[in-house]
């Protein structure tokens, strides 16, 4: 019985194309299905700061009419 390293790791499969991925690869080297877990932080703060400027920006707009 060996054990490499993607089974050390582990794997889940991919969403995208049902290949197996290993657990430490945050993006699908077949279909580049993104998995979620490392990166959604960053997609809140970008959607964050979209929503903030849209909020300064429709004031804005409203008043330049
Ligand atoms: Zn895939």
């Amino acid at each position: 019985m060996k054990i490499d390293s993607q089974t050390a790791f582990g794997t889940r499969a991919c969403p995208g194309c049902a290949v197996e991925v290993p657990a430490n690869e945050n993006r699908c080297p077949i279909c580049g299905y993104e998995f979620p877990g490392r990166g959604p932080l960053q997609r809140q703060l970008i959607w964050i700061v979209v929503l903030l400027l849209g909020l300064l920006l429709i004031p804005l707009w409203l008043a330049l009419r």
